[in-house]
């Protein structure tokens, strides 16, 4: 019905989650969408896995090695990267997958200077208890929360 109606949703998400005005929230938003943080976070999370544990991980080598399967003795792969905590913007997952059988696992690592997002004290309700609340830049997939500014291209 209304075409920018989701771009305005995303502002008072973030209105509601920080507490600022509609232009401040708008301008961080729109800061947030060229950043090199962002950028540098997308790129964390995107890359194709390697075929073998010959060569170097794809995803810059951020990773640990992958452990011997249990099972079939293969070497298991980095596969999959994606924010691994809701609050804590430097904590990823890495998934990995056995070359040889269907076994998988999932490793969190902590990444300095490479975060998924920002994170800000909020005060909430009548409590006036701190939270943390952490934003996604746009971009990154996280599992339980939606990206800040996800394009409307982009499914959400
Ligand atoms: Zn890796
Ligand atoms: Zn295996």
């Amino acid at each position: 019905m209304t075409t920018n109606r989701g771009r305005k949703d995303v502002i008072r998400d973030r209105m509601a989650a920080t507490g600022e005005s509609y232009n401040v929230a708008a301008r961080h938003l729109k800061a947030m969408k060229d950043t090199a943080a962002t950028r540098t976070a997308v790129l964390t999370q995107r890359w194709a896995p390697a075929d073998s544990a010959d060569v170097p991980c794809p995803c810059g080598s951020t990773c640990e090695p992958g452990e011997t399967c249990g099972r079939c003795h293969a070497r298991h792969l980095h596969v999959k990267r994606y924010p691994g905590s809701v609050t804590d913007v430097e904590v990823w997952a890495d998934r990995y997958a056995c070359a040889g059988c269907p076994s998988s696992y999932t490793l969190t690592v902590r990444l300095a200077g490479r975060p998924w997002g920002v994170a800000g004290t909020v005060v909430q309700g009548g409590s006036a208890e701190e939270v943390v609340r952490a934003t996604v830049f746009p971009g990154v997939a996280h599992p339980l929360l939606r990206a800040a500014a996800a394009t409307e291209s982009e499914d959400a």
